[in-house]
């Protein structure tokens, strides 16, 4: 099983999973001709891809979705709430994910989690092909004890660590904007991502990916920092999904 991000940021989201044979895009905030780019950086192209999972209807996650899905004939999963949302639903291959039931796309497992986020719908996801478990898990205001649950021993973690919360607070946004961001359905702070890190058994993690990372109001150094008072890591070891590069392919592997 293997993953990599095309971006990740409020001007794009994208995350590829391959397990068996299939390959699951998570979320497309690029426009078309951008997310072609972006996977030819992987070596990868739009053919390939098996299914677009969406998991909320923001601009930063659905922007590409419905112009990929009907140019290359690829079926759309996500919940009621977001396809209404980002109107999907008149899609040819629109398939609806009941948010608490586990489903699976070919042989991959897909556990949805619902999320304390500003949409009609959002859930995030967990994948399993039955030897490695991905978490993905951004856009996210709050940590819910579900949420702790359900994301314990994965193999591999991609963790929003939007903001710093003092930059935030400093920062230039209006104070509206602020109180969305941090606010519990906004978006998980760097010591928010420390906490439900410190919460969960991480003694599996062959990578963590902090993920979402405000341009504004955070840096890489401080959320990587930040993160690693969790781990018995060096902040170093901790990816970083970026706005403009990604993260190349990282491959689960036996020791
Ligand atoms: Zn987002
Ligand atoms: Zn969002």
């Amino acid at each position: 099983m293997q993953f990599a991000s095309l971006g990740s940021g409020s001007r794009g989201n994208s995350t590829l999973i391959e397990a068996d044979g299939s390959a699951i895009l998570i979320d497309c905030g690029f426009s078309m001709r951008e997310t072609e780019r972006r996977l030819q950086r992987l070596s990868r192209e739009m053919q390939q891809i098996t299914a677009i999972l969406v998991t909320h209807e923001h601009g930063d996650h659905v922007r590409g979705v419905a112009s990929l899905a009907k140019k290359y004939d690829i079926p759309v999963w996500s919940s009621r709430g977001t396809a209404k949302a980002a109107k999907l639903e008149e899609l040819e291959h629109w398939n609806c994910i009941d948010i608490h039931q586990v489903f699976e796309i070919d042989s991959i497992q897909i556990q949805p989690v619902p999320v304390p986020h500003d949409a009609k719908e959002p859930c995030q996801f967990i994948f399993s092909d039955g030897d490695w478990r991905i978490g993905i898990l951004t856009d996210t205001g709050s940590i819910t004890p579900y949420i702790e649950q359900q994301y314990s021993a994965c193999d591999a973690f991609i963790l929003e660590a939007n903001h710093d919360e003092d930059m935030l607070a400093n920062g230039s946004y209006p104070s509206s904007l602020k109180h969305r961001v941090g606010g519990d359905f906004g978006h998980l702070n760097n010591g928010q991502a420390k906490d439900l890190l410190s919460a969960i058994d991480i003694s599996k993690l062959q990578y963590l990916v902090a993920s979402h990372i405000s341009d504004k109001n955070n840096t890489v150094a401080l959320a990587r920092d930040k993160m690693s008072e969790a781990l018995d890591m060096d902040a170093s070891w901790i990816d970083v999904a970026s706005q403009d590069e990604g993260l190349d392919w990282r491959v689960l592997r036996h020791a």
